[in-house]
């Protein structure tokens, strides 16, 4: 089976718990968006990691692993992550597309100056270099993989592409200008790094579907970062979206039978931005400590987390552009607490109720309408089966469901791999 796990929100909706979780069954794993800039979080029998760019199929020995061509490849991002997994005695297969763009200095400072320059227009950019990094990729300015292994040619583009980007490190931004021959020889260390691990990992994956393995495209982020699709311009700067899997590992769009978009019981998303369900003071403050395993807090930023209730309009759209075929709710053991449960299940604007998903200047002015269920008030963490659980959560799950459109066919109740119920 070629299955796709993608998110349906703003990110972080768990997919990481549930990529590690598939991995098991799954012959690869294939990451095929986005860079180092958002984390997933996996915790397992070797401990809490936060991978930024390696596949989770890394703790399964006999899994291959693959960053492929539409990825943004840090590789020092890569290093240190390499580096914690081996340090904590994992051993892992891992191909790196050799048409994979190579994410470069400038571009995580450029990134940063940016952001400063903008002062209160800020995207609440992650700072990894990835907004001018997709930007040298679609102007033809970046730099593939395979180009660091031709060492002269790479020390000719690197002095032109340097003359440009040091103008306007100089008089746009005021900061010091970058010597080429500096990013040389980092990159020859780079590429000495992974030489063992770059290949054609698009014709790896055809051939392994022709073959009949199980596949796992593992996405980054979700539908409302998507650049074509999400609440530009604060999205991310690649698609976050299923489809977008064959284009960026090279495989037929048609290959993929399975597409498991992941949502949170209830809502939260990093970075700037229009977010109707949001809630904001104590109320907040009490969802965010409970979320996730350790409160609702950035896998790579460490940025507290915005929180809201559980937004059906913006999942249903999520769902819909991802071609969602099944889904997983996860972190439903985190609302527990909560005495009565508000779904999001229209947007109020200038007088009138959408329940599609508004453009982004809609979506700021919005009122969410909610409909309230009551809470199940009890701990839900160790049931082991969706029978089991209080009416009240079954029928919270069977709303949403119903105002998704969409089968949910896994719920997550704790954080663990093992916590997980099927329906
Ligand atoms: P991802 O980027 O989509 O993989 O999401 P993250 O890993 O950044 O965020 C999800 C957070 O929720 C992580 O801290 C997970 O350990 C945690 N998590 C995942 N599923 C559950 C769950 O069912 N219950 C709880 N309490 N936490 C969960």
């Amino acid at each position: 089976m070629i299955r796709a796990i993608v998110g349906a929100n703003w990110g972080d909706e768990g997919k990481g718990k549930i990529t590690d979780m598939c991995a098991e069954q799954s012959d690869i794993v294939v990451r095929f968006q986005g860079g180092a800039n958002a984390g997933h979080t996996i915790i397992n029998e070797y401990g809490r990691f936060a991978l930024h760019l390696l596949p989770s199929g890394v703790f399964h020995k006999n899994i291959t692993n693959v960053i492929a061509n539409g990825v943004a490849l840090n590789i020092e991002a890569l290093k240190n992550e390499m580096q914690t997994l081996k340090d904590a005695g994992i051993e892992f297969n891992l191909l790196i597309g050799e048409r994979t763009q190579v994410l470069l200095p400038h571009h995580v400072l450029m990134d940063t100056y940016e952001e400063e320059r903008l002062g209160d227009r800020k995207f609440g950019s992650t700072k990894s270099g990835i907004a001018p990094f997709y930007a040298d990729k679609y102007s033809k300015t970046g730099l593939q993989v395979w180009e660091l292994y031709n060492k002269e040619r790479l020390l000719d583009k690197l002095e032109h592409m340097y003359e440009k980007i040091n103008i306007q490190f100089k008089y746009l931004y005021n900061k010091p200008e970058i010597d080429y021959k500096e990013v040389y020889n980092t990159l020859l260390e780079y590429a000495e790094f992974i030489k063992d691990n770059v290949a054609d990992t698009s014709k790896f994956l055809r051939d392994a579907i022709k073959e009949g393995k199980n596949i796992l495209f593992e996405g980054q982020l979700g539908s409302l970062k998507d650049t074509d699709h999400g609440i530009y311009p604060y999205v991310t700067s690649s698609s976050t979206l299923a489809g977008y899997a064959a284009v960026g590992a090279g495989i037929p769009p048609y290959a993929i039978d399975n597409i498991t978009v992941i949502t949170k019981a209830y809502s939260s998303a990093v970075g700037e931005g229009p977010f109707v369900s949001e809630i904001f003071g104590d109320e907040a403050d009490e969802l965010r400590k409970r979320g996730g395993d350790k409160g609702e807090f950035g896998a790579t930023t460490g940025r507290p987390r915005r929180v809201g209730y559980f937004d059906a309009v913006a999942t249903r759209y999520g769902c819909e552009i991802q071609g969602a075929t099944e889904v997983c709710m996860t972190c439903l053991d985190v609302l527990s607490y909560m005495d009565k449960l508000p779904i999001c299940t229209g947007y109020e604007w200038n007088g009138k109720v959408y329940k599609e998903f508004l453009t982004t200047d809609k979506l700021y002015e919005a009122k969410p309408v909610y409909t309230v269920l009551p809470g199940w008030k009890s701990d839900i963490r160790g049931i082991k089966s969706y029978d089991e659980l209080p009416k009240e959560a079954k029928d919270y799950i069977e709303f949403v469901e119903k105002e998704i459109g969409v089968k949910i066919s896994m719920v997550s109740n704790g954080p663990r791999r093992e916590e997980i119920l099927y329906r």
